[in-house]
């Protein structure tokens, strides 16, 4: 791993939920353990009119996209990075699996606070951001894959949820969705990558058909958001939640701190209505 940023300048996964609640003024869930991530507010600042507040969030989640493939891809990390200019490094929670991750991305707790430590999708008791935005009157989405974790762990919310069998199904009813409410808060989740890396390796034809997926949909619709919420402040971010490493037998694996499975990279945008 050679990436150009300082171990130190890596932030916790637990700021991607402080960040967005202060963003869009919505209060931060209560065991949220860290600050709101300073570069997006300085960009922020500086994109919208003082005062005003973010009003549409899209959050991509594609799962175990890590720095590592970034660094042999660069051609498509700039891709990203025209959308969302805000690179962010960011260390993950241990261990380095889905249900611990999400879990502590989107509520802003570290795994010993919101319960889940192991590989594992019972439904989080803690506060998450699909209890704060719901609370402040934003309808809510998540859009992901049937029995994910990210499918199971944020139950029990007053959100919508729509569960698919395949990633191209589940971008389909995110658009429609958008198109057909008005919700403010909106995750949709990819799982292409990581199947494709534990069945074959992270660098395998198979996984990288799956990460230029991503990267394609994200610049899509991140196109097509700026037509449909051209009227409104929004914020989108490409946020995975852990990487992940070759494995001595052909396959991929994650869970471990080696660095390919803990370090990644979260890119912002933030655009003002009528732009
Ligand atoms: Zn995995």
């Amino acid at each position: 791993m050679n990436f150009p940023e300082k171990l130190s300048d890596f932030k916790c996964v637990t700021a991607l939920t402080p960040t967005i609640c202060t963003l869009a003024n919505v209060r931060i869930p209560a065991q949220c353990t860290e600050p709101p991530l300073e570069a997006v507010l300085n960009e922020a600042e500086k994109i919208l009119p003082a005062g005003d507040k973010v009003e549409k969030i899209f959050l991509y989640a594609p799962d175990a996209v890590g720095i590592h493939i970034w660094e042999r891809h660069p051609e498509h990390l700039k891709r990203v990075q025209e959308v969302a200019p805000v690179r962010i490094p960011v260390k993950t929670v241990m261990p380095s699996v889905t249900p611990v991750c999400f879990g502590s991305m989107f509520s802003g707790a570290t795994p010993d606070i919101h319960g889940i430590q192991k590989y594992e999708k019972p439904v989080l008791t803690v506060e998450t951001i699909f209890n704060v935005f719901p609370e402040d009157n934003h309808p809510t989405l998540i859009s992901s894959v049937n029995n994910c974790s990210i499918d199971c762990i944020f139950r029990r919310r007053p959100i919508t949820y729509i569960s698919n069998q395949e990633d191209e199904q589940v971008l389909a009813y995110t658009k429609l969705a958008l198109q057909n409410f008005n919700y403010d808060l909106v995750v949709s989740y990819s799982t292409g990558y990581d199947k494709n890396t534990h069945a074959f390796g992270p660098f395998s034809e198979e996984a990288l058909k799956a990460f230029y997926y991503n990267v394609d949909s994200f610049v899509s619709i991140a196109g097509w958001l700026d037509t449909l919420w051209k009227d409104y402040n929004r914020l989108l971010v490409f946020c995975p939640d852990h990487g992940a490493h070759a494995t001595s037998d052909n396959h991929g694996g994650h869970g471990t701190d080696m660095p390919e499975d803990l370090y990644i990279y979260h890119f912002y945008s933030i655009k003002k209505k009528g732009k």
